[in-house]
């Protein structure tokens, strides 16, 4: 059951209002043409705690593209499905370099520094084909979501995922590099689609608070007490979420926010707090790194005005 909380709803409300002249910076993803169509000055913000309290604020319950924050989900179904076999394919390691970097790639012989950073998603990618079909993969992908959210309704945009496939060039060219690394097993075609059309995942900031509820409690969903994956592998995925899950300014936003979290390009940024709940934030408007600049200042504040701190 999922309550309004006043003291939570009031909280929120002033830390949003707070950063209200942020939001309509920035520039929006518009190297993907669907996502250039997007209004720059949305912006919504939900919280979900542990024990079912929620506030939401301005556009929470418009749905956006998840783009790399569907990261997560695929690092939970590869987790749960190879476990540390894992990490002989992709590092777990910062990346220091753009989400989408080819050189470090190369230096490094097509082992991406970590699994939220282009290369290291389309390796995820390639494990969960597994030999499946695309739709098989994706919609196992789907299924997760369905279950994590509790919500049937979440669906990939055949728009933006066809919009992302006409101009994946530079994704293309990092899975062939990968690829002619042996790190790469299926075709390149059919890691792409699953790639895009998993990052073309639409959701809303309340649907996405939901989703992720399971790394604040170690891993069980705490309002049907389902265990979604192991206590150790939920700890990882937010170690991994808290130095690797915003690009190159993972540190910046460390050292801002104090929470484990992942930013996507479409605007949303969500963080855990351990033993606490769930934060999403969405606004299309990206800082120089792409990330959601006035979700990152607005994160900021409602962490602050929250006290909450993984430290
Ligand atoms: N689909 C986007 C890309 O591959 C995801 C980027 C992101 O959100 O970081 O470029």
């Amino acid at each position: 059951m999922v309550k309004g909380n006043v003291s939570l709803q009031k909280k929120l409300d002033s830390a949003c209002n707070s950063i209200l002249d942020q939001v309509g910076r920035g520039h929006v993803a518009d190297y993907i043409p669907a996502l250039a169509r997007i209004d720059i000055k949305k912006f919504g913000a939900s919280i979900l705690t542990i024990e079912g309290e929620k506030a939401s604020y301005g556009d929470a319950q418009e749905s956006f593209s998840i783009q790399s924050i569907s990261k997560v989900f695929s690092l939970t179904l590869v987790l749960s499905k190879i476990g540390d076999e894992l990490w002989k394919r992709v590092n777990h390691e910062p990346s220091g370099n753009s989400f989408n970097s080819i050189v470090q790639l190369e230096m490094e012989k097509g082992i991406p520094r970590n699994p939220f950073i282009n290369a290291g998603a389309l390796v995820l990618c390639d494990i969960l084909l597994n030999g499946r079909s695309t739709e098989a993969c994706l919609s196992s992908i789907l299924d997760l979501f369905h279950k994590v959210a509790n919500d049937e309704t979440i669906q990939i945009d055949e728009e933006v995922a066809s919009s992302e496939l006409k101009t994946a060039h530079r994704n293309l060219s990092l899975a062939n590099f990968m690829k002619s690394c042996k790190n790469i097993h299926h075709t390149v075609q059919e890691v792409l689609d699953v790639y895009c059309h998993q990052c073309s995942i639409a959701m809303n900031c309340e649907q996405m608070s939901r989703s992720l509820l399971f790394l604040s409690k170690e891993g069980l969903d705490p309002l049907t007490n389902n265990r979604i994956i192991t206590q150790e592998m939920a700890r990882r995925i937010n170690s991994i979420m808290m130095l690797c899950g915003h690009y190159d300014a993972s540190g910046d936003f460390a050292y801002r926010v104090g929470l484990p979290g992942k930013s996507g390009v479409g605007g949303g940024i969500v963080v855990v707090v351990p033993e606490v709940g769930v934060i999403t934030v969405w606004s299309p408007g990206l800082n120089k790194n792409g990330n959601s600049l006035a979700g990152s200042a607005a994160l900021e504040a409602i962490a602050r005005t929250l006290n909450w701190n993984i430290l």
